[in-house]
């Protein structure tokens, strides 16, 4: 197989200037369908020049704002026209249902939209009240600069447009780095962004690896801001290696997220239906790979018997194969080494003492399922406690662990029990009660009867090691901005502070 040109820098596709290349696996066979190029710190250093020179000469960043979110309107029109392809290729590299391919692209379509409504809406910034009217002041917003993004595997395009999209609507000039393992869909988008109309230089990606790559993204002194999503380990280095030029630092990182399901949300047939439903779609999207996953379950113990029984019984039915097969509902995990981390972690929690009530293992191969593909099967572990590393630690895989509760105060207590803080639920019909336990719970989001949805227009990000700063909403432009006060005086006269 040949290497596709995955590099672009200043407008032209290349390959690594070392020539390096990767092998990119479909994680439902572990076998090869395509190469990209390897990039590594000469390839940065090229594509940050080229950004570097893109903000400082060229018409991006001083481009008017009504033309810069026409641009990101035409990049969402795009996005729709790509939907099919865009999203099959998503299921293809990470591994996930084709379905869920397209709903990404659905909502990184949103998300262009929006930050182009945004930025159009906010205006160029606002006037200040000096009270003098002799003095004329503004608060105006600026780009950054330069901006650096490394993107995990999970949820490869939308992530990057998390970042991409306010990033330019801002008026900022980046280099992009996806998941060594899972580039394509973020190299589609870098097109589209071309085939829009972005100037060239504004742009660029560099496919490759996170210590080579993106470690020189971090510690780059041309680049001003970086934005990281992934794992504690690597966005501690990158927050390390930033802080020695000061340079601005978004992380968003992992998650260890409670369900906490009062008994009271189980007070009928339907109501313990859908509260099983969800629990379910919580811990097991996209085979728990998802850093808000409710991988946590924290049940009132009146229930808990009820409760994981069915849970146990749905989570056995549910229909494991490659991403692109027909009915199927859960796609493989993407690698060999994350299927290892997620069998390491059932077997820790099982010596442990937790109880195993579904899964706990890889499933029997199928004409939907290769033997050789990273498939593990929905996995609910009963009788847990939160000495337990598999109830401490981001397993980011299908796993859910069963705790209890008795009282509201003990499961708050156990919600708030994590390092991390990006995301929660709480189920009740409770509204007073749910109101209580939203506001007390240390998580970016907080949800009440329902798990998962997220807007583009309220913020996303975390509490504690979940990271710093915010996604989404008003606070994901404002991530991109610089703040500027502009202070006119309409009638200087001296200040004679010094009399000589
Ligand atoms: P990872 O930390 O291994 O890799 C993430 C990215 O960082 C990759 O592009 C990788 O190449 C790069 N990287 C690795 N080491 C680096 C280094 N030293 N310097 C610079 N870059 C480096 O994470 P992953 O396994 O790809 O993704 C899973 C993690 O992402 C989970 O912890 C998950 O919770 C997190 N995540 C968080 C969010 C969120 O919104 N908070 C969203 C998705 C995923």
């Amino acid at each position: 197989m040949s290497a596709q040109q995955t590099i672009h820098v200043d407008g032209e596709w290349r390959n690594a200037l070392d020539g390096s290349t990767r092998e990119i696996l479909d994680p439902a066979e572990a076998r090869p369908f395509t190469v990209v190029a390897e990039g590594g710190a000469a390839d940065a250093d090229a594509a940050i020049a080229a950004a570097r020179r893109a903000f400082d000469e060229g018409p991006w960043p001083t481009t008017p704002v009504a033309e810069r979110a026409a641009l990101l309107r035409r990049v969402a029109d795009l996005l729709v026209r790509d939907r099919e392809a865009l999203g099959l290729l998503e299921s293809r590299d990470a591994g996930k249902t084709v379905e869920e391919g397209r709903v990404d692209v659905d909502c990184v379509a949103d998300a262009f939209r929006y930050f182009a409504d945004l930025v159009v809406a906010e205006g160029p910034g606002r006037i200040v009240d000096a009270g003098s009217d002799t003095v004329h002041s503004t608060v105006v917003h600026e780009p950054v600069g330069v901006c650096a993004m490394i993107t995990p595997w999970n949820y490869p395009l939308l992530q990057a447009s998390w970042k991409i999209a306010p990033a330019l609507a801002a008026g900022n000039t980046f280099v992009v780095k996806p998941s060594e393992i899972t580039p394509l869909t973020t190299v589609e988008l870098i097109r589209l962004l071309e085939e829009a109309g972005l100037p060239a230089g504004v742009a660029n990606i560099v496919t490759g690896p996170g210590h080579t790559v993106g470690a020189r993204f971090a510690e780059h002194p041309d680049v001003d801001l970086i934005s990281f999503t992934g794992g504690l380990v690597s966005g501690t280095k990158v927050a390390e290696a930033a802080a020695r030029t000061v340079k601005k630092v978004a992380l968003e990182l992992g998650g260890k997220n409670p369900n906490v399901v009062f008994a009271d949300a189980c007070a009928t047939d339907e109501a313990f239906d859908t509260a099983v439903d969800q629990a379910l779609n919580a811990a097991f999207i996209h085979s728990g790979q998802v850093c808000s996953a409710g991988g946590r379950l924290i049940v009132e113990e009146p229930v808990r018997e009820r409760f994981v029984a069915e849970l146990a019984r749905r989570a056995g039915q549910i229909r494991l194969g490659r991403g692109t097969g027909e009915g199927v509902e859960c796609g493989p995990l993407v690698s060999r080494q994350q299927l290892e981390k997620t069998e390491a972690y059932v077997a820790s929690a099982l010596a442990e003492g937790a109880v195993l009530r579904s899964g706990g293992k890889r499933p029997a191969p199928s004409e939907l399922r290769p033997a050789e593909g990273y498939f593990y099967e929905p996995t609910v572990l009963d009788r847990c406690h939160r000495g337990m590393r598999v109830v401490r630690e981001e397993v980011f895989g299908p796993v859910l662990t069963v705790e209890t509760f008795t009282t509201e105060a003990e499961a708050l207590e156990l919600a708030n029990d994590t390092e991390y803080g990006l995301a929660g639920a709480v189920w009740t019909s409770d509204t007073a009660k749910a109101r209580r336990m939203a506001r007390r719970m240390r998580h970016g989001t907080v949800w009440i009867n329902d798990f998962h949805p997220y807007l583009p227009q309220a913020e996303w990000g975390g509490f504690g090691k979940s990271g710093v700063g915010r996604e989404l909403g008003p606070s994901g432009l404002a991530e991109y901005r610089e703040t500027k006060h502009i202070y006119q005086n309409l009638d200087p006269r001296p200040v004679r502070w010094f009399a000589g």
